[in-house]
């Protein structure tokens, strides 16, 4: 299946701060937005996870487009 869109609209990305897996052949991963009280483990395969750095679009509230940012594997 294609989900792409024909053009896909300029959307500014940054550097943020992830925590990853780290199995090796398990892309989970979640944004750093919460402030954990340890690591969390994989909601995936439970697998300790680390702190990395991954290019996600900025997230930006103020204009309300979500469908914009749902790009990803994100977990959660
Ligand atoms: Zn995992």
């Amino acid at each position: 299946m294609n989900y792409r869109k024909k053009s896909l609209e300029e959307i500014p990305e940054e550097s943020t701060s992830i925590w990853a897996c780290t199995k090796e052949d398990c892309k989970g991963w979640m944004r750093d937005n919460f402030a954990f009280e340890h690591e969390p483990t994989c909601r995936l395969c439970d697998s300790p996870m680390v702190r990395d750095s991954k290019m996600l679009p900025i997230l930006n509230n103020s204009n309300g487009d979500l469908k914009a940012i749902k790009k990803g594997v994100q977990i959660d």
